[in-house]
């Protein structure tokens, strides 16, 4: 089956899609994001990544490119088109193509607008989960504006290689004062000794996942202890669990930080019981 992306009101085949050279994506990545689950013919929590990419936009001062529904309707489509069961949808909305000049162009200039689909393997990722993964540490080195979803993502490349190349599948970004902020794609999180459930705050140096709100709702729908607060890198080494949070991963255990064994070395009984309840927390729209 060949894949469909949208293009700027086409659906056009994946392999023929492009923007035009000086689409300020391509030239200053001045654009935003959001990356939406589907599970099951589902969109999880579009309403949430919706809302979020609003804020993106109206942060960056873009216009959306058509009405929300309109998009709204684009995504579902593409989802349709490229018979996604399970996978995630991608949507990129950028300030729009205009002769190269840092100053925003007139607003006769309409942002451009990208969506693609593809499927992936749940099984795999709870393959991945039940073995957990590693994570490798790096100096927090982004701009002070990540509660951005911008496509600006140059430092999360770099970090997210550093961790491959080390044998991690993500890395854990650590601030000056020795605070973990969030992995390179994710949000992080800890178990205490004590089994106290541990985030950082999202108003400042993360982004605040869309993810991790719903493991919150979960949270307090369990009853699970917790505390919204920064940890230490030092306080991650000593915790019982750790694990990250994203739309492409859900909850995913982290059994090593830096070759340091995290708790027993297996993924913990919050993240997997997380995990596993994950959907009944979500918003589903039918494709
Ligand atoms: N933090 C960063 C830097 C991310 O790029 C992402 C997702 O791409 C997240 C956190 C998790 O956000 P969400 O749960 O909305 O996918």
């Amino acid at each position: 089956m060949s894949r469909i992306a949208y293009v700027n009101g086409q659906y056009v085949p994946h392999k023929d899609a492009a923007v035009h050279i000086e689409d300020r994506g391509y030239q200053f990545a001045d654009g935003v994001y959001e990356v939406c689950e589907v599970w099951n013919q589902h969109i999880i929590d579009m309403p949430r990544h919706f809302d979020r990419l609003d804020r993106s936009l109206r942060e960056l001062r873009i216009a959306w490119p058509a009405t929300r529904k309109a998009v709204e309707f684009v995504v579902k489509e593409v989802v349709r088109r490229n018979k996604v069961n399970s996978g995630l949808v991608y949507i990129q909305v950028t300030r729009g193509v205009a002769r190269r000049d840092h100053f925003f162009p007139g607003d006769d200039v309409a942002p451009s607008i990208v969506v693609t689909a593809r499927n992936t393997s749940p099984a795999a990722a709870d393959r991945q989960a039940e073995a957990g993964i590693n994570v490798v540490t790096y100096p927090e080195n982004r701009w002070p504006r990540v509660d951005i979803k911008s496509v600006a993502l140059l430092p999360n490349v770099l970090a997210k290689q550093h961790a491959k190349d080390n044998g991690g599948k993500e890395a854990w970004y650590i601030d000056d004062e020795g605070n973990v902020t969030e992995g390179g794609s994710t949000n992080a999180w800890i178990v205490t000794g004590e089994g106290v459930l541990v985030t950082r705050p999202a108003d400042s140096g993360i982004l605040r996942g869309i993810t991790r709100a719903v493991v919150l709702d979960l949270v307090n729908r369990e009853k699970i202890r917790f505390e919204e607060r920064p940890f230490s890198l030092e306080e991650a080494l000593s915790a019982r669990e750790a694990f990250v949070t994203a739309a492409s991963t859900l909850v995913m255990p982290v059994v090593k930080i830096d070759d340091r064994i995290v708790g027993n070395g297996h993924p913990g009984t919050v993240a997997t019981a997380l995990r596993h309840l994950f959907h009944t927390a979500t918003d589903l729209q039918k494709v």
